[in-house]
């Protein structure tokens, strides 16, 4: 196999496939997501790609009412707020993605422990279309 860069667009390109990839440092086993080319931990340098199942608990939220422009065109705004968060994934590392199955307008409604389930959103098309990282509640 190739080796494939640890880079937000190789990140990036991952997401498109609808994969979830971290980097893991093959000395000490550290999982960085996204990825990052020097182990968080060791600082070592020898990483492989490996695929998170997608699974994790809310570790934090908020709501945007000011997005930014692709999330306006969307229809979001400050009277239609769309929830953002921190995941922490079943293997022990932690994500921001868009939040899904949760009402914004209810922020008493939401616990942080939840389970999530990985879910890609594809926006766009053509040259414009890109794949971003969401979570939905279960
Ligand atoms: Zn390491």
């Amino acid at each position: 196999m190739t080796e494939i860069a640890f880079t937000t667009a190789a990140f990036n390109q991952f997401l498109a496939e609808h994969k979830l990839m971290a980097s893991r440092c093959v000395e000490c086993g550290a999982l960085a997501l996204p990825p990052r080319a020097i182990c968080v931990a060791c600082h070592g340098d020898r990483l492989e790609w490996v695929e998170m199942v997608g699974k994790g608990k809310l570790a934090a939220f908020t709501w945007i009412y000011v997005g930014p422009t692709f999330m306006n065109a969307e229809g979001f705004s400050r009277t239609n707020p769309y929830c953002t968060g921190i995941v922490e994934l079943d293997e022990g590392v932690k994500i921001s993605a868009r939040l899904l199955g949760v009402d914004p307008k209810n922020p008493g409604a939401i616990k942080i422990g939840t389970p999530m389930t990985v879910e890609f959103l594809e926006r766009g098309a053509g040259e414009e279309k890109r794949t971003f990282l969401a979570f939905r509640a279960e």
